[in-house]
């Protein structure tokens, strides 16, 4: 819990007022899972644009390992299910890691971009 608390403080997001860790809890979905929601992307970059969020609150790609293994798997697979589930056949996953990569929103999340 205390490393959790750590990476909470550690930058601009607080779970309280992080807009991800809201649209967990009452965004529209697209696809959700226990622990894991999709939702369409605000602005999105491709015909198809969905974002995969996790419930843990985690800031960045470089906190991958506060998910236990078979968390990041289920993350994984329900990743692939979302796609399938939205009829893609071809598609990018992409995370943005860090200012200098394009990540605006604090609270880990993957982009599926599909035609
Ligand atoms: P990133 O730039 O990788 O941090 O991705 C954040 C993504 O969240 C961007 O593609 C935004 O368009 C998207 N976004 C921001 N606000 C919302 C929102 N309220 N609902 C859906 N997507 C959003
Ligand atoms: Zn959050």
């Amino acid at each position: 819990m205390s490393g959790r608390g750590r990476s909470w403080r550690r930058g601009s997001s607080l779970p309280d007022d992080c807009l991800f860790c809201k649209l967990y809890r009452e965004g529209d979905h697209v696809n959700a899972t226990e622990g894991f929601v999709a939702i369409r992307d605000i602005n999105p970059r491709a015909p198809v644009h969905l974002l995969v969020i996790p419930q843990r609150h985690v800031e960045t790609f470089k906190d991958i390992s506060a998910f236990s293994s078979h968390e990041a798997k289920a993350m994984l697979d329900f990743i692939a299910e979302t796609a399938a589930h939205e009829g893609l056949s071809s598609y990018r996953v992409a995370v943005n890691c860090g200012p200098d990569a394009g990540q605006t929103v604090y609270h880990l999340h993957w982009h599926i971009l599909g035609a």
